[in-house]
């Protein structure tokens, strides 16, 4: 595969990027007589499993048919990360007078830049997944190329047969092609392909209001494109609490971004230059032209050409490849691990899984990946992150709950630095103080929420959070003030009246 359809533009820093993670003059190793673990896929879940195993002392072999590092390095976090932060810097340049700081209202952005930034930084990450260190370092075989398999213990990858005793299937997902007439002929860019711009779209359609397109939707906007979100629901970012999305919704109406609701693509066009999306809108029938349209919504699991078949592995083409709790496909010889086959489709827990299969697979273990903590992160800003379980989720469950909100505006570090809109919020097992989910919105939630996911996942109730001394004056501190408002709740009557009583006879 010649470097122009794995990723653009040509420049240096890509062409480092390449040279690390799919050097273009790789040959492929001799397979050895039979692998501990043949991995097939090298994205976080594939490369957390590749190399735990072989540095466990296992003979691991491992297959990609694109670039190591997966979407997270390449096409996914990484890219987006970058360009996110970009974009943070060109909202706080045009917010710095409020701060006594006179830049002028006039912000002017580089976007050539901006991609270049990214593109630098993200060849210097790309070390870390090279094909070099997999292989010379940590002693893996690796091969390039489609892997498939030819039977229950048999992978075939360029010609060459791989025989295992387990193997682990790590393909991840792609973005799915959207069922919208025309879309093809129109054109679109995916996250597959957004970061190979050079040049800023003037304007901006994007599809679909879940956490990639309402961070890309709000970058795009800050680095100066007119971008449109269209979303088919009454609110965006679905799945969290209504009054952490409503702080988005509002953060992007800000930030200038058109946002429709309740939008049911119909059809698209191409008119000359123009990119056309039709759509109804509560019954009326609408038009928006751009010049790029983006879609931010359905993935699709890669199970195709794996001849899965052949090694008895079941799947379904929407769901991705079938696995018990302990990530064992119907082969049981046969893992699967990362976006292929788990709903919550994130790097963390991509690498969570992996260790599980090396556990699991090499040294019988019967690790679950339904004892995981799973939080997660929206990089919009402000961010919104979360952990376990939600309210209605928990009463549904039949848990009696108590849920208690701090507003960011009791922390002073919070006002100090201007970005009070948020909150923190945990969800408790009434008269227990065990932590079953909590939702943190903040300009750096996702550094916040990770206190709560280590008392959850050590079994910690909020009161040990609350003896916890958080350093003054930090944004944290309203997760310490959550632990202090629940002790309140702790003070009955009874309690407050026995205290009363003591200090009365004290003062006697
Ligand atoms: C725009 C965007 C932003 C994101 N941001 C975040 C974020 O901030 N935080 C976060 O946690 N997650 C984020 N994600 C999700 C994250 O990227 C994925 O969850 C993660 O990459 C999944 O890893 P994986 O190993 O399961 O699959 P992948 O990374 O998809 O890797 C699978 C690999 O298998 C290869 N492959 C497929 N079929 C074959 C075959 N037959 N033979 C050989 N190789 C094959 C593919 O080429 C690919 O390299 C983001 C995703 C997107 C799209």
């Amino acid at each position: 595969m010649g470097q122009e359809s794995l990723i653009l533009p040509r420049d240096e820093s890509n062409e480092r990027l390449v040279r690390n993670v799919h050097p273009p003059d790789w040959k492929n190793p001799e397979p050895a007589s039979r692998y501990n673990l043949v991995v097939l896929g090298a994205g976080t879940a594939g490369l957390v499993a590749a190399a735990g195993a072989a540095g466990l002392g296992a003979k691991v072999a491992l297959i990609e048919r694109k670039l190591l590092g997966g979407d997270c390095l390449n096409v996914g976090c990484v890219p987006s990360k970058g360009i996110i932060r970009s974009g943070r810097a060109a909202y706080d340049v045009k917010k710095a007078a409020e701060f006594g700081v006179n830049g002028g209202p006039e912000v002017s952005i580089d976007f050539g830049k901006v991609m270049e930034r990214m593109r630098r930084i993200r060849a210097g990450i790309s070390r870390h997944d090279s094909v070099e260190r997999f292989s010379n370092e940590l002693g893996v075989d690796v091969f390039l190329g489609d892997g498939r398999f030819t039977g229950r213990d048999a992978v075939e990858v360029g010609g060459k047969l791989l025989r295992f005793r387990k193997a682990a299937i790590c393909t991840g997902a792609r973005p799915a092609a959207p069922a919208i007439p025309g879309i093809e002929e129109a054109g679109y860019l995916t996250n597959e392909n957004v970061f190979w711009l050079t040049e800023l779209p003037k304007r901006m359609i994007v599809l679909g209001g879940g956490p990639i397109g309402c961070e890309l939707s709000q970058t795009f906007a800050r680095l100066g494109s007119r971008v449109t979100l269209l979303h088919a629901h009454g609110h965006i970012l679905p799945r969290e609490d209504a009054d952490a999305a409503e702080i988005i919704q509002q953060s992007l109406l800000r930030d200038g971004i058109k946002l429709l609701l309740n939008a049911k693509i119909l059809r698209a066009a191409r008119r000359g230059p123009e990119k056309i999306i039709i759509m109804d809108r509560n019954g009326k029938k609408e038009e928006m032209a751009a010049d790029e349209i983006l879609i931010g919504i359905g993935r699709a699991p890669n199970v195709e050409g794996l001849d899965l078949e052949a090694a008895g592995v079941e799947y379904d083409k929407r769901e991705g490849i079938k696995v018990n709790e302990r990530l064992q496909t119907s082969n049981p010889d046969v893992y699967a691990a990362g976006d292929i086959c788990f709903p919550y489709k994130f790097t963390h827990t991509a690498d969570a899984m992996a260790r599980i299969v090396i556990a699991n697979a090499l040294f019988m273990a019967r690790q679950k990946t339904s004892r995981l903590v799973i939080p997660w992160c929206t990089y919009t800003d402000p961010e919104v992150a979360h952990v376990g379980m939600y309210e209605k989720e928990a009463r549904e469950k039949g848990i009696d709950v108590l849920t208690l909100t701090i507003p960011l505006t009791e922390a002073d570090r919070a006002l100090l630095d201007g970005e009070t809109e948020g909150f923190a919020r945990v969800h408790l097992k009434k008269g227990s103080g065990r932590i079953l989910g909590a939702t943190v919105v903040a300009r750096h939630a996702g550094e916040m929420i990770s206190e709560l996911s280590l008392a959850m996942t050590a079994g910690l109730g909020l009161s040990a959070v609350g003896r916890t001394i958080h350093p003054y004056p930090t944004q944290a501190e309203v997760i310490k003030k959550l632990a202090e408002a629940y002790n309140r709740t702790r003070l009955t009557p009874f309690i407050k009246k026995m205290f009363t009583a003591w200090l009365k006879w004290q003062r006697r």
